[in-house]
């Protein structure tokens, strides 16, 4: 017997980005995510039999821009090709994709861990292809529907080289590659709407030996579940190695509410896909001055915008690194802080209470539902006195639930800090008078006595006293 220390996890990841074109891939149809079930539909797309595809361009020029930013060799002679398959969401019954020549090759995506050390997780290729269309299944009739606005949605795959040993590393490299598209602006990669998706190849060896046979778990799209099937499978894969067990390469499905893979389809009948070159459509020929043009107008990108920030804004590394980590969260921090002028403040916003409230809904930076302008407008509120911070987390709580302007929310709901003198001192002797005991232990040199008294202010105006002024006034009468 070995002990679980002595295995490896191998893991290599197919990642599927659908790219953010407004039309798709071979038609002039929309894009548009939620639409009513075949609004966006054509004979193209709906594969009518004689209608012909026309590659659109924006896809390679979308799918180069991902292969530059990381660090892959765009091919200049390039081709689609015909994937056959029968699926009833595939109504071709072939995907137009890229069999051996992928527009881009060999690059790599560096991840980083907590202590700073970094690893670089190469890419084997990435290749264009279209998505296929969805399967409503229908649980009171039975039977399924189809809807084809998703088919021919362009998308990339990214297929990784099986160079991650941790669900850990799948996690950050997952997310280190969904930055880079964001902040090249070619998928919004919204996991909830299947925008990134991944299918998961996990394997386990003995150090030294070779690499194990893989289980490929398909079509992941949350970040918790993949960790969750990688420790799985590594798992049992571990158990079944130790009983003897052959590994037989399987397609697994991942049960969220279960915590278990369960297979799909294992190797007996594993597709022959037969592929052969799309004769509808010409070959990609690109010339290095359209290479060299793409090159130079991608976008800052977040080593550049880290750098940006401790420089100009003071930040430290640390916080800089949490700001690029999204996209979303660097937007809005530049933003929010060019109105308001305290990028300080915008960041502490975005580290803590944005973040915990993330955290609790299970929410991408992405889903923050209000704006930026919203934020600077929190921010320019409690700067200048007219809500406390305490209040302004409740101002933050309603953005959440119901987005409008703070000066609307805090007028809805009776907020504005009670800054008017004669009003405080009010409350402060009434205060005093119902506490004389905290009088006389503030006299005693009891520091905390003060505290309470302010508290008992604070309950007293529900929050809205303006706590500078309380203090000052205490002070000032006890002092009496
Ligand atoms: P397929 O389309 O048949 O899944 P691909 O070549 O597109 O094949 O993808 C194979 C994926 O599996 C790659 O991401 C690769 O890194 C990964 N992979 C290959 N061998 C192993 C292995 N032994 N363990 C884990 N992952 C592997
Ligand atoms: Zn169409
Ligand atoms: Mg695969």
């Amino acid at each position: 017997m070995s002990s679980k220390e002595d295995y490896e996890l191998v893991v290599g990841l197919e990642v599927h980005a659908e790219l953010s074109t407004k039309t798709k891939i071979f038609c002039s149809c929309s894009t548009e995510f939620g639409a009513e079930p075949n609004t966006h539909i054509c004979p193209i797309c709906t594969a009518m039999p004689g209608a012909l595809p026309v590659l659109n361009e924006k896809v390679v020029e979308y799918a180069v821009k991902a292969g530059l930013s990381t660090n892959c060799s765009i091919s200049k002679d390039s081709k689609n090709d015909r994937k056959n398959y029968f699926y009833p969401d595939l109504p071709k019954s072939y995907q137009i994709s890229q069999f051996d020549k992928p527009l881009c090759n060999n690059g790599y995506v560096e991840i980083e861990d907590d202590f700073g050390n970094s690893k670089k997780v190469r890419i084997l290729r990435i290749h264009i292809e279209e998505d296929a269309g969805k399967l409503n299944h229908n649980e009171y009739s039975g039977g399924s529907l189809v809807d084809l606005n998703r088919a021919g949605v362009p998308l990339i795959e990214i297929v990784s080289e099986p160079d991650i040993n941790s669900s850990d590393e799948a996690d950050r490299y997952l997310k280190k590659l969904k930055s880079i598209l964001q902040y090249i602006d070619v998928s919004d990669c919204k996991m909830q709407e299947g925008s990134l998706r991944a299918d998961v190849n996990v394997s386990v060896h003995k150090k030294g030996e070779p690499f194990g046979t893989r289980h490929e778990i398909k079509n992941m799209n949350s970040f918790k579940s993949i960790q969750r099937a990688i420790d799985y499978e590594k798992e049992k894969q571990i158990i079944d190695v130790e009983n003897g067990k052959t590994i037989t390469q399987e397609t697994l499905r991942w049960d969220d509410f279960e915590g278990q893979t369960s297979e799909m389809r294992d190797k007996e009948d594993a597709q022959d896909y037969r592929y052969f070159p799309e004769p509808d459509l010409v070959a990609i020929r690109l010339s290095d001055e359209y290479i060299e043009d793409i090159k130079n107008n991608l976008p800052e990108m977040p080593e550049s915008r880290k750098e940006r920030y401790i420089k100009e804004f003071k930040l430290t590394e640390k916080e800089a690194n949490f700001l690029v980590s999204s996209k979303a969260f660097s937007d809005i921090f530049e933003k929010a802080g060019e109105i308001c002028k305290n990028y300080k403040a915008v960041f502490n916003w975005l580290n803590s209470d944005i973040s915990r409230i993330l955290n609790e809904k299970e929410f991408e930076p992405e889903q923050i539902p209000f704006s930026a302008e919203n934020l600077a407008e929190l921010v320019t509120l409690i700067d200048n006195g007219t809500i406390s911070s305490s209040i302004g987390k409740k101002v933050l709580d309603e953005l959440f639930e119901n987005p409008r302007e703070p000066k609307k929310i805090i007028e809805e709901k009776g907020w504005i800090q009670i800054s008017d003198e004669s009003a405080i001192k009010e409350v402060v002797m009434k205060v005093l008078q119902n506490n004389p005991q905290s009088i006389a232990d503030f006299k005693a040199g009891k520091d905390k006595a003060l505290a309470f008294l302010i508290g008992q202010a604070m309950k007293e105006t529900k929050g809205k006293a303006n706590p500078k002024m309380l203090t000052d006034m205490f002070l000032a009468e006890l002092k009496k």
